[in-house]
């Protein structure tokens, strides 16, 4: 069986009321343990929504979702597992930041996990390195006075921090210059060659994305329209 395995997925938001809205119609789709995959489609086409399934939080209104042979669409399944082994960026990851310092703010995941102090310093240290953020000079400032750009690494430092299996980033080059764009992309294709990591970036452009992924998959109108390597499509 494939590190995660997406069968029939079905989700509608709001059912039975006037706003119901059928966001993902039967996606299917497979990913190995290792692969760097981009996930492109159109605004509305259904990829926050899915991501969010790989994470736990949303419920499938039908289908499965397996992911390290667990059922994580499944009854008893418990958020903390998910996370444990999935980190997502989100969209918007303003809405990630909530501690007054950004050690503080990284740390907040591995304390979580249990680690002793010294080991969730040395994991924030370790993320935020590996997002081009100097730990001396930033540990201390607050999260909230850092521009667009800084305030994605940081909310990337804090879910490598919790070193997921997978890792799943939103949209990490949206409004960002083409400087920021292309600087980031090598970030996170630096981490994913040094890590044991499955990565899904998820972007609106092929563009950005054919460059540093393994594999496409196209996603409209809430299914998987393509699924191949970037050359192919
Ligand atoms: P974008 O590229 O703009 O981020 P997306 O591919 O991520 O788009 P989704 O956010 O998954 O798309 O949305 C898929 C569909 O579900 C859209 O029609 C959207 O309007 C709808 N939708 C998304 N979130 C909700 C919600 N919380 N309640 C109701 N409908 C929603
Ligand atoms: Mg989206």
């Amino acid at each position: 069986m494939a590190f995660v395995e997406v069968r029939d997925l079905v989700h509608i938001y709001n059912p039975g009321s006037t706003f119901e809205k059928r966001a993902l119609n039967g996606v299917n789709f497979s990913i190995e343990s290792g692969e760097f995959v981009g996930l492109i489609g159109h605004t509305g086409s259904g990829k926050s929504t899915l991501i969010q399934h790989l994470n736990g939080l949303l419920k499938p209104t039908g289908g499965s979702i397996v992911i390290d042979g667990e059922d994580i669409a499944g009854k008893d399944v418990k958020l903390a597992d998910v996370r444990k082994k999935v980190g997502l960026v989100f969209q918007y990851p303003e809405y990630q930041l909530f501690e007054e310092t950004i050690e503080r703010d990284i740390a907040f995941g591995p304390k979580n996990q249990g680690l002793s102090a010294d080991e969730v310093t040395e994991r924030v240290k370790e993320a935020m390195n590996a997002v081009g953020l100097d730990y001396d000079d930033m540990k201390d400032r607050s999260p909230f006075e850092l521009s667009g750009g800084q305030k994605r690494r940081v909310a990337i430092a804090g879910v490598l921090a919790m070193m997921p299996k997978l890792l799943i980033l939103d949209e990490p080059t949206a409004g960002l210059d083409p400087h920021g764009r292309d600087e980031i992309l090598q970030e996170i294709k630096d981490i994913f060659k040094k890590r044991d990591i499955t990565i899904i970036v998820v972007s609106h452009s092929m563009e950005d994305i054919a460059e540093v992924a393994d594999r496409i998959i196209v996603m409209t109108g809430g299914t998987v329209m393509m699924d191949d390597a970037p050359r192919e499509i």
